[in-house]
């Protein structure tokens, strides 16, 4: 068990050095697709730019998968999407239908291997895989694969539900009954998009945990309409495709030439949209509920005012996720916005890291401070949340060094005590500072003047949507898939003990 003190070299490295692991929670992965048979658009061209967009949801791996008249390519690798690929490897992924996928590992190791899109070949020919999200009961599916002596080439719960699709359709099931069964032994988050010789499917659990939604593409040469499936919708209006609709919880949409059909596969559905996918994961210009994400966090910043208003002589937010919500926050206190930090825009993944003598040599990479607009202020600085605390701490020491005289911190979401199983990388319980500590002693530790959260009341009311449509275990605890309590374990450090809010 690590010591909540501890500085750890990977994770703790985000803000002085790079973006190899960071304090915040981890996204799981995005996934989009992309069905154009017999027209003039390039699948695996709208496909990269569709993962561009979705980069965010993980840097770790990125891969397309396109299938031409049954054959299937396939490209993948370690790294962003930019570095894995060029002109020339798109250029050998022909094909009418594409999926893709950008990886953060939650369920097996950062390997190319474990990168997506799986394929796998069935009787009724080959279909590639696509998911995010985490199954809660990939043991149990695994032991179930083994009997049936199934070869995994993978450690990742993704193949497990591509391998059960496939064992469906082998025992004579088409394409949409086998998924169908397939769904029923799998039980968590997941979204997927599929691609088979006969369509391109896109798929949500029955909570809709982990988001997805459809687009359509208007060719200019007046050629007919074609699906796209994106995490986000910011991966549609990169490729001018237009918002349609979310896939529904427990909804499977299965696109061919003849359009798009809508299947509800689950017995019972409940909306439980990842409440954190709307405070930090999803991008700012994503739409949810027929706003951008940025309008909520900007009502965030507002309520979080309104909770915990506090004098100061300047509101600053943590770039970039920290700034909806710190303008939103100077709204309402009628107390001046400005910027405080400025985020290095060009440090992308680098796996050259800093030895520990630089690192506590204060070498800043990611974040630096402006130190005349900080200087002699009272500041408010506003982020989205706080997981661990190393990072929170050493951007307050960044801006007293700066000449601040007080620092008070604002914290757009509220205390996170509990891991996520769904999909996102929120370390173990004993990691989470607020799972051990009171927001007091969180106060002392990261050395500000004053701290407050946002209630969770704040946050859920805000979406301006039924509350109960949302999944927020990861800040209450009650999660609305059970875990197992083997997985329970692993994670849940602290359950039976004592556990601070
Ligand atoms: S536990 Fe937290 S991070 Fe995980 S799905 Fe629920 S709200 Fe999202």
């Amino acid at each position: 068990m690590m010591p909540l003190q501890s500085f750890d070299p990977v994770k703790d490295s985000d803000y002085l050095m790079t973006t190899q692991g960071s304090d915040k929670p981890e996204e799981a992965c995005g996934v989009f697709g992309v069905y154009a048979p017999e027209s003039s658009l390039e699948v695996a061209k709208l496909t990269y730019f569709g993962l561009y967009a979705l980069q965010h949801r993980g840097q770790e791996s990125a891969g397309i998968t396109t299938l031409s008249k049954g054959d299937v390519y396939c490209h993948k690798d370690m790294g962003l999407v930019s570095q894995v690929f060029n002109e020339k490897i798109l250029e050998q992924l022909p094909g009418e239908v594409a999926i893709g996928h950008t990886r953060y590992s939650t369920t097996g190791s950062s390997l190319k291997e474990n990168a997506q899109p799986f394929v796998l070949d069935s009787r009724l020919g080959k279909m590639a895989l696509a998911h995010n999200g985490n199954l809660v009961n990939a043991a149990e599916l695994r032991q179930y694969l083994i009997q049936k002596k199934t070869n995994f080439v993978t450690s990742t719960d993704s193949e497990m539900i591509a391998l059960t699709i496939v064992d469906e359709v082998n025992q004579g099931k088409d394409w949409i009954q086998g998924a169908m069964s397939a769904f029923e032994r799998c039980k968590g988050a997941y979204s997927l998009t599929i691609a088979t010789p006969e369509g391109l499917m896109g798929v949500r659990d029955q909570n809709g945990i982990r988001p997805l939604v459809i687009g359509v593409l208007s060719e200019d040469n007046g050629g007919k309409d074609r699906y796209v499936l994106s995490s986000e919708t910011c991966g549609l209006d990169i490729i001018g495709a237009e918002y349609l609709r979310e896939v529904e919880p427990g909804e499977l949409v299965w696109i061919t030439d003849s359009g798009l059909t809508s299947i509800n596969f689950a017995k019972q559905v409940q909306k439980k949209l990842c409440v954190f996918e709307m405070v930090y994961f999803a991008r700012p210009d994503s739409v949810v509920h027929d706003e951008t994400l940025y309008s909520y966090r900007v009502r965030l910043g507002r309520q979080l005012a309104r909770e915990s208003f506090v004098d100061a002589d300047l509101v600053i937010g943590v770039p970039d996720s920290g700034v909806p919500a710190a303008i939103g926050f100077s709204r309402e206190s009628g107390l001046s916005y400005g910027e405080g930090l400025i985020k290095n825009r060009y440090v992308g993944r680098t796996f050259i890291q800093p030895t520990q003598n630089m690192r506590e040599a204060g070498i800043r990479m990611k974040l630096n401070t402006l130190k005349d607009a900080l200087q002699g202020k009272r500041i408010i600085i506003v982020d989205d949340s706080i997981v661990r605390g190393t990072t929170s701490k050493k951007i307050v020491q960044t801006i007293r060094d700066a000449g601040a005289t007080e620092v008070h911190m604002r914290i757009s979401s509220p205390p996170v005590t509990h891991p996520c199983f769904y999909g996102i990388d929120t370390d173990n319980q004993d990691q989470l500072i607020a799972a051990t500590k009171s927001v007091e002693e969180i106060k002392e530790r990261i050395g500000v003047d004053s701290l407050a959260y946002l209630s969770w009341q704040g946050m859920l009311e805000t979406t301006q949507e039924n509350t109960n449509h949302f999944c927020s275990a990861c800040f209450t605890g009650d999660y609305p898939v059970s875990i197992p309590d083997d997985i329970k374990r692993s994670k849940l450090m602290l359950e039976g003990k004592k556990v601070k809010v």
